[in-house]
C-alpha cells in the first residue's frame, strides 16, 4: 500500500467506490469520468504503478477478470464492442499511477475516442526495433 494513493484505498476499500467486482486480490470500479456507460476500472490491491511494476502473477489474473467483467458489461449493456486500455507513463496518457485496466464498452455512433492516425513502418525503424529483440 503506497500512502496518498487513491487506487489503493479504493482497492482496498477505505474510499467507497461502485463496485463491480471484488476478489482477495482485485477490485472493479466504476469510472467516474466514464468514456461511455459501463466504464469500469479493474485495480489490483497491490500498489504497482504501471506495467512494468507489475508481478507477472497479478498480470495474469488481471486479463482474467477483465475477460469476465467485460463479457458481463457488454452482454449486461448490449454494448456493441468495448476496448481494453492500459496507459503507461504521463505520455501515455497515466493519470493515476496504480496499475489499472480501463473496460470501455461501445456503442455504434458513440463519440469515444481512442484512436490514432496510422503510420507507415520505415525500414530503419523495423530494423532498429527487431535488433532489440534479436
Ligand atoms: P488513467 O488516465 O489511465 O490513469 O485513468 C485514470 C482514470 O481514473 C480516469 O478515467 C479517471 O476518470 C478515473 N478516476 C480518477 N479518480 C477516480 C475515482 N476516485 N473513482 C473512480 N474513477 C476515478
Ligand atoms: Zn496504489
Amino acid at each position: 500500500m503506497e500512502e496518498n494513493c487513491i487506487f489503493c484505498k479504493i482497492a482496498r476499500g477505505e474510499i467507497p467506490s461502485a463496485t463491480l467486482y471484488e476478489d482477495e486480490e482485485f477490485r472493479v470500479i466504476l469510472d467516474l469520468g466514464p468514456a461511455s456507460k459501463g466504464h469500469a476500472l479493474v485495480i489490483p490491491k497491490i500498489h504497482a504503478a504501471n506495467l512494468f511494476e507489475l508481478p507477472d502473477e497479478t498480470a495474469a489474473k488481471a486479463l482474467v477478470i477483465a475477460k469476465k467483467v467485460a463479457t458481463q458489461l457488454k452482454e449486461g449493456l448490449q454494448a456493441d464492442g468495448l476496448n481494453v486500455v492500459q496507459n503507461n507513463g504521463a505520455a501515455a496518457g497515466q493519470t493515476v499511477d496504480h496499475f489499472h485496466i480501463h473496460l470501455i464498452p461501445r456503442y455504434e455512433n458513440d463519440t469515444v475516442n481512442v484512436k490514432w492516425v496510422p503510420g507507415t513502418l520505415g525500414e530503419a525503424d523495423k530494423e532498429d526495433i527487431l535488433k532489440l529483440f534479436r
